[in-house]
């Protein structure tokens, strides 16, 4: 839901106010706790996106130090007390492919490092968190012994709306799948391996390897026993899209894109569906340390002024859960279990590529367009089988791969 399409409907019911918006920025201080710095004030706004944040240092502090801060430095975001991003700060920067002395300015007393979130892009529906009445949180830590930054900032890019817009906006319902980019520090020091359970339940489209690229032999991601991914240092090279150089983006839906959009999630991965998964990373050398950062998608739910956001955690199926009309407009891969390869409504086996839903209640797998035109022409949203209901989160499909 965008701006736009909210201008596009008022017009359509001929009502013009002469301001609907402005835009304004404003840099506000985090307060200072120990090592961390944080905004916990009711940021007041209509609407509002993280846009650029400051991190101020004492001018005499060198290149050595800085990398050695950023290294650990953490920015997160929460909502209420619901952590909705967190990332480490070197990764932000490597994020745009540039060198952290690029974002360097000296004002007055002091050395100040400004990173450009991505949330923009990421997140952009974020502006919608404040135009309820959630509370929004911010957290810079920062931890070193030997220095520490003197004060952080972030400059938010607000958007004021006028009466009649800030009504039209919050009696609305809908709910929004946004992107999330979660940061796992992974190390094994005295061993050229990184062996990883992990413990992400999200749909899932891609991730990003964050540290000493050149170091690394082979990349292998296992979903459950069966090997997904296997890249030796050519297959990295060829398969990888490199961002900098220290930081590549592995596509899971073989698209290989990194672009911001929502179909972008479109044959992702769906970990929730999975026992386990398993990330092993080859070095060449000992002593390794990289960011493993999936990108998940997270729902954002807006109901009169009530906002959640549903993770993908569990067992929680990931769909694009559209209120009123769902859409199929999702797909996954999963293979189909042989016993239940049949369509009960065409009587057809449901072959290698073919995509399907599952009934949830009774675990009956049908062909894609045979149970969309079921539900398209019955009255009752329900299974042909069991004749349970067939719910919105029913409303997935599956590549048989
Ligand atoms: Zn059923």
């Amino acid at each position: 839901m965008s701006y736009i399409q909210l201008s596009k409907n008022k017009e359509n019911i001929g009502i013009k106010p002469k301001i609907n918006i402005a835009y304004e920025n404003n840099e506000i201080f985090f307060k200072k706790y120990n090592n961390d710095f944080i905004i916990d004030d009711d940021i007041k706004s209509d609407i509002l996106c993280p846009d650029l944040l400051n991190i101020y240092f004492n001018k005499n502090t060198s290149y050595n130090d800085l990398s050695n801060i950023l290294k650990n430095g953490i920015f997160s975001m929460y909502s209420d007390n619901e952590i909705i991003e967190s990332m480490y700060l070197n990764f932000l920067l490597e994020f745009n492919g540039n060198d952290y002395e690029k974002y360097i300015n000296y004002i007055d007393d002091y050395m100040v490092l400004t990173i450009n979130l991505p949330y923009k892009h990421l997140v952009k529906q974020l502006y919608l968190v404040s135009s309820s009445y959630k509370k929004l949180c911010f957290k810079v830590s920062i931890n070193n012994d030997i220095i520490n930054a003197e004060q952080v900032s972030l400059i938010f890019n607000y958007m004021l709306l006028d009466e009649y817009m800030k009504h039209e906006y919050r009696s609305r319902q809908f709910e929004y799948l946004f992107q999330q980019i979660i940061t796992y520090k992974l190390y094994n020091f005295n061993s050229k391996k990184i062996k990883r359970i992990l413990f992400m339940k999200g749909l899932c489209r891609g991730f990003y390897i964050y540290g000493n690229i050149n170091n690394i032999n082979n990349i292998s991601l296992y979903f459950e026993d069966d090997i997904k991914i296997n890249y030796n240092k050519l297959m990295i090279k060829l398969c990888c899209k490199k961002i900098s150089n220290k930081l590549i983006y592995i596509s899971l839906n073989n698209r290989g894109d990194i672009e911001y959009n929502f179909e972008a999630f479109d044959g992702g991965i769906n970990f929730a569906s999975l026992k386990y998964s398993k990330l092993i990373i080859d070095f060449e050398l000992e002593e390794n340390e990289i960011m493993f950062c999936p990108i998940l998608a997270n729902i954002m739910q807006y109901n009169n002024d009530q906002f959640n956001i549903k993770y993908n955690y569990g067992d929680l199926l990931c769909s694009i859960n559209i209120l009123e009309d769902p859409q199929w407009n999702l797909i996954y891969n999963k293979l189909i279990d042989n016993n239940k390869n049949t369509c009960p409504i065409m009587n057809e086996t449901i072959n290698l590529n073919d995509e399907y839903a599952t009934c949830e209640n009774c675990n009956n797998n049908f062909s894609g367009n045979a149970i969309h035109d079921w539900l398209a022409i019955t009255q009752n949203k329900e299974c042909p089988i069991c004749r349970s209901e067939w719910k919105l989160k029913n409303y997935i499909l599956y590549k048989n791969i």
